[in-house]
């Protein structure tokens, strides 16, 4: 399949949930081309942590096993307070946490998850990869739809799913008078450095989260305990929508000089060549215009601080590939039901993810009384996380 053939089913966008939306379209019989418009499919050097939801449909996937063999499984998610040095509270991920949702919480390298999606779908048949396609407009076709690329190619197509990340152009033609992604003001500072670069680590068994006024750290082993992996975050008060000068490597220092003093070695380490905005938007109930559809960050995309986005990329894929099967050929009505079954959870995450943030980013008597209220939490109590990590049981 390639442009100039009437494409069956075309996903715009080969990251984490394009790759695994083709897998499940795939595993239900279904042709798909997928085009990405980066030279190569990859992923950046960052860590990713996958919640048990994910591992339940990376297994529907039948990629999981092979997921595993580069993941570390940690013991604990540990919340600290920044400023203090002290825990907050932690969520024990052991037998217990396992019993209960049936897949262990699992952190790995992005590209080593990327990696697995693609040599599965390359495996697949049905599926056919195309790099270098920079999709600039998507515009309805009858019943149906065509894609342009930058270098002039045009894809027709009868189904055309925007796996196109948070700038999507697909989420222009669907959610049109929108305007661009809401930037929160945080920035992120990220990356994995080897394991023996790390003189001093907070336990290799735990992902550790450090929560500070207007800033925090993250930090977690990955790729078989090899690579460490840590993500510092902090709001910029030099944030301007029409300049790129803020959030800069002085800020970061600046914003960190409380932290305690671990947290300020650690962040020693944290390479400064590139930052990362945080940006989301406002849930919406509607993301599918005919025989076209979003999927991932294309359509709710969220702030990090739930570890999530990937996650629900991922949960669309398999709801996507169960809906579009369930109505078999009627892809209009398949895309309907997905987002039916989709837009409220995912809008729910997307709502967590902010008020989470600020919990995390209180000063003052916030603070005190944010430390104060989770003191007495019993660590092997799951009820916050439940409704999250239950999906699919
Ligand atoms: C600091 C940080 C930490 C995070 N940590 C976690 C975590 O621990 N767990 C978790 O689950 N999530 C996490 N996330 C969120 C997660 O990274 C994203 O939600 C996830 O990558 C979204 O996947 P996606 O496939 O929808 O979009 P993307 O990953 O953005 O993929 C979109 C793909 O489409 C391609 N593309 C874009 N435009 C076009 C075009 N015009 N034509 C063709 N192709 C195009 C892109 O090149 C890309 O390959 C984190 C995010 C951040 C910023």
């Amino acid at each position: 399949m390639g442009a100039g053939d009437r494409i069956p089913l075309l996903v715009v966008g080969g990251g984490i949930g394009g790759l695994a939306a083709a897998l499940g379209l795939a595993r239900k019989g279904r042709p798909v081309h997928v085009v990405e418009k980066a030279p190569e499919f990859g992923e950046i050097g960052a860590g990713l942590q996958l919640a048990p939801n994910a591992s339940r449909m990376l297994d529907r996937l039948g990629v999981l096993s092979e997921i595993h063999k580069n993941a570390v499984f940690p013991r604990r998610l540990v919340w600290l307070d920044a400023v203090a040095g002290k825990e907050i509270t932690a969520l024990d991920l052991g037998e217990k946490f396992q019993a209960t949702y049936g897949y262990p919480y699992v952190v790995m390298h992005r590209s080593d998850l990327l990696d697995a999606l693609l040599a599965a779908c390359r495996a697949e048949t049905r599926i056919t990869l195309e790099t270098s396609r920079d999709v600039v407009a998507v515009e309805p076709l009858g019943a149906g739809a065509r894609a342009r690329c930058a270098d002039g190619t045009v894809y027709e197509c009868d189904t055309l799913i925007g796996a196109d990340g948070l700038w999507s152009p697909t989420r222009r033609l669907v959610v049109p008078d929108e305007g661009e992604p809401i930037c929160s003001h945080y920035v992120a500072y990220r990356g994995t450095i080897p394991m023996h670069e790390m003189s001093e680590h907070a336990g290799l068994d735990n992902v550790v989260m450090w929560a500070g006024p207007e800033m925090h750290l993250v930090q977690y082993p990955v790729r078989r305990g090899e690579l460490y992996n840590q993500v510092a975050v902090f709001k910029s008060h030099r944030y301007r929508p029409d300049s790129d000068d803020w959030g800069t490597v002085e800020e970061l220092e600046a914003h960190f000089g409380r932290a305690c003093a671990y947290v300020q070695g650690a962040l020693k380490l944290i390479r400064r060549n590139r930052r990362w905005p945080m940006y989301d938007r406002e849930p919406v109930a509607d993301w599918t215009r005919g025989r076209i559809g979003l999927l991932g960050d294309a359509a709710h995309p969220m702030l990090q601080y739930l570890a999530q986005g990937a996650a629900q990329a991922i949960e669309d894929a398999v709801c996507l590939a169960d809906c579009l099967d369930r109505h078999g050929g009627d892809d209009a009505a398949g895309l309907r039901a997905y987002q039916e079954a989709r837009y409220l959870r995912t809008a729910r995450v997307q709502i967590t993810a902010r008020f989470f943030g600020e919990v995390c980013h209180v000063d003052g008597v916030g603070r005190t009384l944010r430390n104060a209220t989770f003191a007495d939490r019993p660590h092997d109590r799951f009820f916050e996380v439940d409704w999250l990590y239950r999906y699919g049981i």
